[in-house]
């Protein structure tokens, strides 16, 4: 029998205690804010934007809501972003990706300052997490170590296949792996017998993009499936890169889409603004 990791009851458990952090930080009069920025109006990323915005209402932090037009300039959304680089009583600063085509997404990024890059895919930060210095984690691979973490699942000494090597997920996790001393392997779309590889791991994560694509033929019996993906079929019902159904008899633990990964990004997403506390001293 497979244990399903639950990700919304351990997010809920990330949240409540940094609810418990951010009452104790008012307690000495220290407030926490997040800026969130959104341009133009995708409905997706509407949906995250309240998400985020819930969140933070739950746990006490302040959130400060900048909801642009399609047509805002790259000129005016980094004269904002200065703007709360400068205010001290901004912690953190979020500008929900993707931007609108004629905005350098890179540039943005850049442009927040690293100490209220609550996302951490600023390079100071990614620079950071790649030679073991504090700094922001990747909020998505950062929530998969506290899942495996809080499943009692261990890590050290075990090979674990990161399927995709994007800079927001699959790279930071791979180097999340490694510093919990697991031997890691990247696979990516260009990998040879990708089966063959993935069929090595103890711990198989998966961030393709690719609905269902990995079956029972991809796993070791035994094995750790994460399942980042996140996908919406035909008839709204959410799917990940896992085929679960094909997949979760052959593991010991499995993430299931929707309540696995997916709750946890947000909760390392207020871990990270109550962080930003220590991290900005
Ligand atoms: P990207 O599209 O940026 O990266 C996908 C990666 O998968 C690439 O490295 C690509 O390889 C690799 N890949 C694509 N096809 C194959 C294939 N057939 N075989 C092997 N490797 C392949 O995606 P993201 O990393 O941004 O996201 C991955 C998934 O996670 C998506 O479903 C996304 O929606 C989800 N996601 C979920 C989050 C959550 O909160 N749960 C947060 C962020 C993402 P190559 O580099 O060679 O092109």
């Amino acid at each position: 029998m497979y244990q399903i990791i639950d990700g919304k009851e351990i997010s809920t458990q990330i949240k409540n205690e940094c609810r418990d952090r951010v009452a104790a930080y008012k307690e000495q009069g220290v407030d926490i804010c997040l800026a969130v920025i959104q341009v133009g109006n995708d409905p997706a990323s509407s949906v995250y934007v309240n998400n985020k915005k819930k969140a933070c209402e739950y746990i006490g932090i302040q959130s400060l809501s900048y909801e642009l037009p399609e047509e805002t300039t790259e000129e005016e959304l980094l004269a904002i972003i200065d703007k709360l680089n400068a205010d001290d009583a901004v912690n953190g600063i979020l500008v929900q990706l993707p931007v609108p085509k004629h905005i350098d997404e890179d540039k943005i990024i850049r442009a927040i300052s690293p100490l209220k890059d609550v996302d951490g895919f600023h390079t100071q930060n990614v620079g950071a997490l790649c030679i073991g210095q504090k700094g922001y984690v990747s909020c998505t691979p950062a929530g998969v170590i506290e899942l495996l973490k809080r499943s009692n699942i261990s890590i050290e000494g075990k090979e674990c296949v990161v399927i995709g090597r994007s800079n927001i997920v699959g790279k930071p996790m791979s180097i999340l792996m490694l510093r919990e001393n697991a031997t890691v392997t990247i696979a990516h779309s260009r990998t040879k017998d990708l089966k063959e590889v993935c069929k090595r791991a103890d711990i198989l994560i998966v961030a393709i993009g690719k609905p269902e694509m990995i079956t029972a033929e991809y796993v070791k019996e035994g094995a750790v499936v994460i399942d980042v993906g996140i996908h919406r079929k035909e008839g709204k019902k959410l799917c990940g890169d896992v085929l679960f159904d094909d997949v979760a008899p052959h593991c010991s633990a499995i993430t299931p889409v929707p309540g696995g990964v997916g709750p946890m990004t947000i909760a390392m997403l207020m871990k990270n603004c109550v962080d930003s506390v220590e991290i900005r001293k």
